[in-house]
């Protein structure tokens, strides 16, 4: 049988394995040092004040949307090119969600459009209170621009950068939050490093990153020092809100800062893959790779080409072929407000038209530290059969 190549795997080493069988004869599996200890080694390297682990970025932007007070009146927005995560965890508030389209040549929100939906929404008296910029690929937003129109209309912002840690916007690790609320990552197997499963919620703002804290853990304050009802029974601990059983634990924690460690060499190879991939099909000229712009470094999650208008009516013939090669192909991603569940909440196919497009074009080819200079010739070959065999020229 022929090797499965996947569009993206965990890269595990023997000190990884190593420092997770550790953790075992230690004393804690979970609440223990190594989740502070994670925690401390991310604002580290990315520099965020606080980083607060959790076990999937699905529950870090369910609980960074309560950090920042998101309520049953309140419009959250983001990108519809996404995974459904981005746009759930508003739902999960009991707030409203709206989308807005995407550019073409990068995936990613555009400042243009947002612009214009903002100008509207103002007029109507129906802002959102919150933005999700999604850093699709791991390519940063124009986050500059999207922080200038927060502070002209109002709104908050967090950075659903699930796919980017490890890349950097005007030189400085997205995480950093300067220009957002709080950034959240995740750490599936798939995305860049991992902990099997968890995600981390970074803020630099004191009193988000205690909302977060114990929004994590049942909304349990231990410190006395925060108690609303002040005592001197030092066995009591007070239920504050109504949080979650959302932790991380210190097995997973001990992978995740096993991981860290390799996080820049992790994404320089990832970089060397998409130059290889570009040298290597430059003859192939029925699609083209998405932008990244000139103040952007890519943590490439993805390897994504979009297919030109020679190619887009071979989308799921071409799927199927590489497929059949033997190539994990993907979609990042079908619109969320393509979903049968959005279009309950009134969502049609049309809504986004950029977003749909980009959906009817794009491919996910294999990226991941790990594939072989090997692998990738024999995708470029592939690509090339599909050229000479639907007769794209
Ligand atoms: C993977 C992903 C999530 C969810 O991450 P989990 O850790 O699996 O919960 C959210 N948003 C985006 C854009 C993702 O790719």
């Amino acid at each position: 049988m022929k090797d499965f190549i996947p569009y993206g795997k965990q890269n595990i080493d023997q000190n990884d394995i190593n420092e997770v069988v550790n953790v075992l004869s230690s004393d804690y599996l979970t609440q223990g040092p190594l989740i502070v200890s994670f925690e401390n080694q991310i604002c580290e390297k990315l520099s965020p004040k606080y980083a607060v682990a959790v076990n999937s970025a699905t529950s870090a932007l369910h609980i960074a949307c309560m950090a920042l007070d998101i309520h049953e009146n309140d419009t959250v927005w983001t990108s519809p090119n996404s995974f459904v995560a981005s746009a759930n965890c508003a739902l999960y508030c009991g707030a409203k969600v709206d989308f807005v389209d995407i550019d073409l040549e990068t995936g990613l929100i555009s400042i243009t459009k947002l612009t214009e939906k903002l100008e509207e929404a103002s007029v109507l008296n129906k802002l959102p209170s919150l933005i999700i910029p999604v850093h699709l690929c791991g390519s940063s937003c124009d986050m500059e621009a999207i922080k200038k129109l927060s502070l002209k209309y109002g709104f908050k912002i967090i950075e659903d950068a699930s796919h980017a840690i490890g890349g950097k916007y005007n030189g400085t690790y997205v995480g950093a939050c300067e220009y957002s609320d709080i950034t959240v990552f995740s750490f599936h197997p798939v995305k860049i490093i991992t902990t099997g499963e968890g995600g981390v919620a970074c803020t630099n703002n004191k009193d988000y990153a205690d909302k977060l804290y114990k929004l994590r853990s049942h909304g349990i304050e231990k410190n006395h020092k925060n108690f609303y009802e002040p005592t001197e029974k030092p066995w009591v601990y007070e239920q504050q809100s109504l949080g979650y059983n959302y932790r991380m634990t210190d097995i997973h924690a001990a992978l995740g800062i096993s991981q860290l460690k390799k996080l820049d060499q992790f994404v320089e190879e990832r970089n060397e893959i998409i130059r290889r991939y570009k040298e290597l099909f430059f003859d192939i000229d029925f699609l083209s790779f998405l932008e990244v712009k000139n103040n952007v470094y890519s943590s490439f999650h993805l390897a994504v080409i979009v297919l030109d208008d020679k190619a887009v009516n071979f989308h799921k013939e071409i799927f199927l072929f590489l497929r059949e090669s033997g190539i994990g192909v993907q979609i990042h991603y079908i619109p969320i407000h393509c979903q049968p569940y959005y279009k309950k909440l009134g969502f049609n196919r049309g809504d986004f038209p950029n977003a749909e497009n980009y959906a009817d074009r794009a491919i996910s080819i294999p990226i991941y530290p790990g594939l072989t200079d090997q692998n990738q010739k024999y995708i470029y070959n592939k690509f090339k059969e599909v050229q000479k065999y639907y007769k794209i020229f």
